[in-house]
């Protein structure tokens, strides 16, 4: 739609990464991989370096993904005790509580002490290495010692977002047989309480197969003791010892489990493994973020997603970063949170979702531009497609229009950025997620798995040509859903799961999942492109658009549109909108049908659900399917409310 070209900031001169060295260094990832991925095994410690780089395959008959096979490192070590001769007082970590007034910071030298005594306690509850524990947390540092903890010991972290639902956790527990559970006593956002204790206490009546569950004190209030079940972390750390010795890992045994955001169906144990994994989080974070030693970086996922896990704490503590996590809400206890912070602790580079961006801009500048964010110097995004709007308002309020913003495109799959621009190498469009990491080979196929030509402009169905480290292994406990999910469809290539476009630039754009892919009168249309074109309109907050079945188009274009506050819908602005999409795409994208809507169905992630506004203008209420995962179930009968009057 847009293809101004913002160029690499000439303010942004920190960077050695310019357009020849991606180029040259691109080249030779693909290449020359073997010798690439040996020059980049110097990203970690190995206690033995391995001597295999990757064996794997696609096919069907003789299918694996293997990564640094030989090698033995372990992760803690890496995020840790490498770091105590020349970091031990730095930073690690800075929390930043939900109330403003708490916050503190944890140097590298504390993380080890904290991560050794967890690690103890885990043992003396009689975990051991390849053992699954579930993490039912708050944003709290005890949640990163709780995971290194894992590490040092050899146990595979299975983390559940604090947010989900006592159906959500159990159903988790049980996919992967865990026996030990690590929650605290209450989480808190936004000034609320957060029942986390209850909760595990509600879940574990249908998860019989937990035979502990260590409680950490956080808000200090009352819960319901089991005897022999539960412990208070507080009361074990005082009788173990602050050293720890590392396990020993190969490079492919499991790491952790992470189940998908379940935005598309039931969701999938993603297991990562050791070295490849480690090593992809590293190295990415490193290039993407173009990580300084005396940066703060921010990234504002919680650890329950995979963002947390490569951004917040494996990426930046592998290279000895210090990451700054936020146990708080952007809104409270005002809209200028997040700007407060970073003045507070001069953030330097900030990561955070679209959603996030539009929920805040909808605010307007003021909250923002009240507060210094001098300290900025480069701005990230993920989740979904930004829309150009959301970039352009990031760009120039938010940084003042001097930070490179970095638009990743990846997956929980994937472990972690695969398409992205690096900052001081590309000049940047706003939208796109631009072009592919280091030994990342993004292709495009048609709906018959035929390959589309690897130069021009082309739109189509994303696939990766062969693997990369950080690639996942499998889903936990069904190898076959794994093949069949990723492999099956077109045959050799692992395929995403989202639509792309390729312009004849070079610079890919995602176009959404590839469900999302209208095709309307013979049109392949991304929803992204149409809900980009609606939230231009002043009036509009968000919108989200889907396909319905049409007599003579085969698609329609059905559009839930939320509105910004104080703004009354109505017939002008329903024509008003139709017109703004025709002119800014075209009229073969002119919306059918416009539903105004006071909210969208989304993802505790914060992932617009299409699914299920799909199967609302399809007219199949009775099979919405999977509605567990939503942050706000109740928005389901409103639209459906909704729809009556739309159509
Ligand atoms: P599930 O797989 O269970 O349906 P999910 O796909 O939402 O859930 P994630 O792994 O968290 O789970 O999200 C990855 C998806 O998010 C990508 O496949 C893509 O559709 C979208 N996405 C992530 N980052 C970007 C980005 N920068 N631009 C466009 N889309 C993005
Ligand atoms: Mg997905």
């Amino acid at each position: 739609m847009t293809d101004e070209i913002i160029p690499v900031a000439s303010s942004f001169s920190g960077s050695d990464m310019g357009a020849e060295r991606y180029k040259a260094r691109y080249a030779r990832s693909v290449e020359e991989p073997e010798a690439f991925w040996r020059e980049e095994l110097a990203r970690l410690d190995w206690i033995k370096r391995p001597e295999k780089i990757s064996d794997v395959s696609f096919n069907r008959d003789d299918f694996r993904i293997r990564w640094f096979e030989d090698g033995i490192l372990n992760v803690s070590v890496n995020c840790i005790d490498r770091h105590l001769e020349t970091r031990a007082n730095k930073p690690a970590l800075i929390w930043e509580g939900d109330h403003p007034a708490h916050h503190h910071a944890i140097t590298y030298r504390q993380l080890h002490d904290h991560v050794c005594r967890f690690a103890n306690v885990l043992k003396m509850l009689g975990v051991k290495k390849g053992d699954r524990v579930t993490l039912y947390m708050p944003m709290i540092p005890q949640a990163v010692f709780a995971m290194l903890a894992c590490t040092r010991i050899g146990a595979v972290h299975s983390v559940v977002f604090g947010g989900f639902s006592p159906e959500a956790l159990s159903g988790r527990i049980n996919d992967c047989q865990s026996e030990f559970v690590i929650t605290a006593d209450q989480g808190v956002r936004g000034g609320k309480a957060i029942p986390l204790k209850d909760n595990v206490d509600e879940a574990l009546k249908s998860a019989p197969g937990v035979k502990r569950v260590l409680c950490v004190k956080h808000t200090g209030a009352n819960v319901h003791w089991e005897e022999g079940r539960d412990y208070w972390y507080h009361d074990l750390s005082i009788q173990v010892d602050a050293h720890c010795a590392p396990e020993p890992m190969g490079a492919e045994d499991p790491l952790f489990i992470l189940y998908t955001s379940g935005s598309t169906g039931k969701p999938k144990g993603v297991l990562h493994t050791t070295g490849g994994y480690l090593l992809w989080a590293a190295m990415t974070h490193a290039l993407t973020f173009d990580a300084k030693e005396d940066d703060i970086f921010w990234c504002t996922a919680d650890i329950g997603w995979v963002t947390g896990h490569s951004y917040i704490v494996y990426g930046p503590l592998a290279n000895g970063a210090t990451s700054l996590m936020f146990e708080g809400v952007p809104t409270w206890p005002d809209a200028s949170r997040f700007w407060e912070v970073i003045e507070k602790h001069k953030v330097s580079v900030f990561y955070t979702a679209p959603t996030a961006i539009r929920a805040l801009m909808r605010l307007g500048d003021d909250p923002v531009t009240k507060h210094d964010r001098s300290s900025l110097r480069l701005l990230g995004t993920v989740g979904e497609p930004i829309n150009p709007e959301a970039w352009r308002w990031y760009h120039k309020t938010v940084g003042n229009g001097h930070c490179p913003i970095v638009d990743t495109w990846w997956q929980t799959e994937t472990g972690g950025h695969l398409i992205t621009p690096l900052p001081g190498a590309h000049g940047l469009k706003p939208g796109s997620a631009s072009f592919p990491m280091f030994g990342v080979q993004p292709a495009l196929v048609d709906n018959d798995g035929k390959r589309l030509p690897d130069s021009g402009a082309a739109t189509g169905n994303l696939v990766l040509l062969g693997s990369w480290p950080g690639q996942m292994r499998t889903v936990y406990g069904d190898d076959q859903r794994f093949f069949d999910t990723y492999f099956s469809t077109y045959p050799g290539y692992y395929f995403t799961g989202d639509g792309a476009r390729r312009d004849e630039d070079g610079y890919w754009w995602i176009t959404g999942r590839v469900d999302d892919v209208l095709n309307v009168s013979g049109h392949r249309l991304g929803t992204a492109e149409i809900e980009s074109a609606l939230v231009l309109h002043p009036d509009v907050a968000e919108a989200a658009v889907v396909g319905y079945p049409h007599d003579i188009k085969g698609q329609g274009v059905w559009c839930y549109v939320t509105l910004n506050e104080g703004v009354e819908a109505g017939e002008t602005l329903e024509k008003a909108l139709k017109d703004q999409v025709r002119k800014e795409i075209g009229p073969v994208a002119s919306p059918d049908v416009i539903q105004f809507t006071p909210g969208l169905p989304k993802t505790r992630s914060g992932k617009i659900m299409r699914r299920i506004l799909r199967k609302i203008a399809e007219n199949e209420l009775g099979s919405l399917g999977d509605t567990s995962t939503l942050a706000d179930p109740g928005v389901v009968q409103s639209l459906i409310d909704g729809r009556v009057k739309a159509s």
